[in-house]
């Protein structure tokens, strides 16, 4: 049986004034899957989100297609955008083209990546040789061209990249000295891991908040593979708890939702108050998701 003072604390989620969640989409390519986009959009537009990401496509991919989508986001819906944005196989110059794009579409917000090479997650990264060298140098860029309110990523399960712990969190340091404002992480289903990273972010001297980035599992074949691909593992129980579910929907559905639930009201009990979605242009389960936090349209 849950205790009752826990029950009572997560009834008054929603009086606490700090609680801040943002929404990431991916910028649609089809009219259908655009339509889904804005129907989503619209209906998680009324959770008065800090912001609603959009991500930027391997190698720049999607270039006008973020901005289109952050633009409209901005101008139609009220809510704050922000554009996401890598520095792979692109000049510093051809990079604050962009940036001043978003400023003059009145985007003031920016995740900024190094994102990944054309060879794919995990292969070695050669920076342009005209281009910024990793997010840090990135962040300072972007800090150069105006009062941006700029996010960065973070690993619970350390970057792929990174000799070890002291590295990686020496370069989230980096960014966060370069001028970031936060950080959001990548996927997790341990909140052991992310605990455990932001303590060691903390021993590290950072002060900024490290978002957790929470990643529904609509389809669990869908996102083992995401997970696999960008270094974030899948517990043997959440396998377990999806085994056997790919031909049953609706019950694939409500573990789904139960399994987020319990990841996002245990990190409230330890007083987290700020959590990024990862949404795949679609509302349902962050709908409900959000209103457990406590926050309704
Ligand atoms: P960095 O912070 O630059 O770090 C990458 C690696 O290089 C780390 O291992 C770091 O330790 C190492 N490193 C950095 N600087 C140095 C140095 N000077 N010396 C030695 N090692 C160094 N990708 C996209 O393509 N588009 C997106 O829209 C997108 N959105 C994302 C949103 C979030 C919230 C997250 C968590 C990831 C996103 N990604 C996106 C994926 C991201 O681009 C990849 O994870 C990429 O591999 C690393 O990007 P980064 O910004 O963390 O890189």
């Amino acid at each position: 049986m849950l205790d009752d003072n826990l029950r009572a604390s997560r009834k008054t989620a929603h009086q606490r004034p700090e609680l801040q969640l943002s929404f990431e989409f991916f910028p649609p390519k089809t009219d259908a899957m655009e339509e889904r986009f804005w129907d989503s959009i619209s209906k998680l537009a009324p959770l008065s989100p800090r912001f609603v990401s959009v991500t930027y496509g391997a190698g720049g991919s999607t270039r006008e297609r973020t901005l289109r989508m952050v633009s409209r986001i901005t101008s139609d819906t009220g809510v704050a955008a922000a554009a996401h944005l890598t520095c792979v196989g692109a000049t510093r110059d051809e990079v604050d083209e962009v940036v001043r794009g978003y400023k003059q579409a009145g985007v003031n917000s920016i995740v900024a990546l190094r994102g990944d090479p054309p060879e794919g997650v995990g292969q070695p990264f050669t920076p342009h040789p005209e281009g910024y060298q990793n997010a840090a140098d990135l962040v300072a860029g972007i800090r150069r061209q105006g009062d941006f309110d700029i996010s960065v990523a973070a690993y619970p399960e350390k970057h792929p990249q990174s000799a070890d712990w002291d590295a990686d969190i020496d370069n989230l340091k980096r960014k966060i000295d370069a001028g970031a404002n936060r950080a959001i992480t990548q996927m997790f289903f341990s909140n052991a891991d992310y605990l455990r990273y932001v303590e060691r972010a903390q021993k590290a001297g950072v002060t900024a908040t490290i978002v957790p980035g929470i990643q529904p599992i609509h389809s669990f074949k869908q996102i083992s593979g995401f997970a696999s691909r960008c270094g974030a593992s899948i517990p043997a129980w959440l396998a377990e708890r999806f085994e056997g579910l790919e031909d049953d929907p609706e019950t694939h559905a409500l573990v789904a939702a139960a399994v987020a639930a319990e990841q996002v009201t245990e990190l409230l009990d330890e007083g987290v108050t700020e959590f990024h979605f990862y949404t795949l242009n679609r509302s349902n389960l962050v709908l409900a998701l959000a209103r457990l936090l406590g926050r309704r349209p």
